[in-house]
């Protein structure tokens, strides 16, 4: 770390620099590492650096990358560090008030957008806990007719979302609500009905939030994970708060953790909301969303 100044040197002496910090740090692919952070960065390609990288690194630049990798040699998400994040093909920008989106939840995406097919111009959405925007905007996004409502308990959260919406075009049909799930749309007037819930709620037990990797759970806001002592704390609220807002023909779309679908079924058949429930698997078959249709 010391060695590398920030004074005028090549792409590759400073890829080298970093990847040796990297592999110092136990990092496992340290110069794939090396090249995916400058690359980000600099919103280049990867390719184009490695092509480049006999060329001069400017000062600035260098010095970015220097306060960069240090953040990466303490374990922060590259996300974090770079504040942004790809999710179903388009940029999200995300700042340690929001969950970073993740692969998996774009099976959600994918068995919502899959129900939507021949009903688009009649979808009022509710995204609950929406965190960077990831489902409203990327829902939104792909169905240029529907309105969406995006309720967040954090307020850091909902200004990402904005900003996501924003940028992807999409503000003018999202509404932002901040508040505890349902509570965020109590005095609305007249109250919103939806025929499309959507939630990737936390549902991790509370136990378990300590053996989760550092980069998780020293950065990402516990309040985005944290599913309460049996990790599905956040399901049942959002069972018992959804009668009043449900309008049927509608999907509920639940992300749940992998071993939870015998769980979340079983609530989701006890709360007597739904005519039917599926599991949607991932590509590796196992179970990644509980879809409910009432
Ligand atoms: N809806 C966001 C996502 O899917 C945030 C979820 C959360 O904070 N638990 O990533």
């Amino acid at each position: 770390m010391r060695s590398f100044t920030g004074n005028k040197c090549t792409i590759e002496e400073a890829l080298r620099w970093a990847s040796s910090c990297f592999a110092a740090a136990g990092l496992e692919r340290p110069r794939d590492e090396a090249e995916i952070l400058l690359a980000q960065l600099q919103k280049r390609d990867r390719l184009k650096i490695f092509l480049e990288r006999a060329g001069i690194l400017e000062e600035k630049a260098a010095a970015a990358f220097a306060a960069a990798v240090e953040r990466r040699l303490r374990g922060e998400p590259l996300a974090y560090i770079v504040g942004r994040k790809e999710f179903y093909g388009l940029e999200f920008t995300v700042n340690r008030e929001v969950l970073i989106p993740r692969p998996d939840t774009e099976h959600l995406v994918d068995a919502v957008l899959e129900w939507v097919r021949g009903r688009e111009r009649d979808i009022c959405g509710l995204d609950l806990g929406c965190g960077s925007g990831n489902l409203a905007v990327t829902l939104a996004f792909h169905l240029p007719q529907a309105v969406l409502y995006a309720v967040d308990i954090s307020a850091g959260a909902l200004q990402v979302a904005q900003a996501n919406a924003a940028r992807h075009g999409v503000v003018e049909r999202l509404r932002f609500c901040r508040g505890d799930y349902f509570e965020a749309l109590r005095g609305i007037e007249p109250p919103p009905r939806f025929n499309l819930v959507v939630a990737n709620p936390p549902y991790i037990a509370t136990a378990e939030i300590e053996t989760l990797p550092a980069a998780i759970r020293d950065y990402e806001p516990r309040a985005a994970l944290d599913g309460g002592s049996d990790g599905l704390e956040a399901y049942r609220r959002i069972l018992k708060g959804a009668p009043p807002y449900l309008r049927g023909p509608g999907l509920m779309a639940l992300e749940i953790g992998a071993d939870q679908g015998d769980a979340v079924l079983a609530l989701c058949r006890d709360s007597g909301l739904f005519h039917t429930l599926t599991l949607h698997r991932d590509y590796s078959g196992r179970p990644r969303v509980v879809l409910g249709l009432y």
